[in-house]
């Protein structure tokens, strides 16, 4: 099954700092499928010179690097009063380096190894947190989501919808053209400690879609079967 079609989509950029080269083109190549590009640095100068050279949406980065230690590297961006959201993924996993990491700035600390639908999932909790999506305006066919309010707009005409649904719709178009997973729709929808019923996700869904039909959006929900869900233009 092929599921690259991609139409009107805006990835968003990362820089991902990993000097395992294999584990950072896996993550990459997985954070891919999910709508996230990601530059690569495999050491801390590597990394701060791409940081001065690019914008990016988000920092992934590991802490052992060849060159120098990646706290370092979180205490020099936030010494300039660097906002960019910043994910630690290391192996380092006791409590008091937890605490170091965020201490210096970190938004969030993940701990190797780890499933790439987390991280997904909590780079779009720390996106949305710091409302550094590029661009605060997604847009499809007819569809636009501005997504500081919240309002969903099909052919400039305001659709109303309930929370659940608005997270929906931005995180399927965030990636629109891509597939959502099923467990990180769940994760986004109902946080990662709320029990979720098995057709959770699918009753949204359904409820989106009856929405939007209810409208001249020209755009259509699809279920991927055992994987997820994905947004694209009509035909
Ligand atoms: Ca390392």
């Amino acid at each position: 099954m092929r599921l690259t079609v991609i139409e009107g989509e805006r990835a968003v950029r990362l820089l991902l700092v990993e000097d395992d080269r294999e584990l950072a083109h896996a993550l990459a190549d997985a954070l891919d499928r999910r709508g996230f590009s990601s530059d690569l640095a495999h050491g801390f100068d590597d990394a701060e010179q791409m940081l001065r050279c690019a914008q990016y949406a988000a920092l992934i980065l590991d802490l052992g690097l060849p060159d120098g230690d990646g706290i370092a590297l979180i205490r020099l961006l936030r010494g300039r009063k660097d906002p960019l959201p910043i994910i630690v993924a290391t192996a380092r996993d006791s409590i008091g380096e937890r605490i170091t990491g965020l201490d210096a700035g970190a938004d969030d600390y993940l701990v190797k190894p780890f499933d790439v639908d987390e991280l997904a999932a909590r780079l779009g909790a720390v996106l949305r947190r710091q409302g550094s999506f590029m661009g605060a305006r997604l847009e499809l066919a007819n569809l636009a989501l501005d997504t500081q309010s919240g309002d969903l707009f099909v052919d400039g005409a305001h659709v109303l919808l309930s929370s659940r649904e608005r997270q929906l719709i931005e995180l399927l178009l965030r990636r629109a053209g891509h597939v959502v997973s099923k467990q990180l729709a769940e994760d986004q929808l109902f946080g990662m400690t709320e029990p979720v019923g098995s057709n959770a996700v699918e009753v949204y869904v359904h409820r989106l879609r009856r929405k939007l039909q209810a409208t001249s959006a020209a755009v259509r929900i699809e279920a991927i079967r055992g994987v997820g869900y994905l947004i694209r233009r009509a035909q």
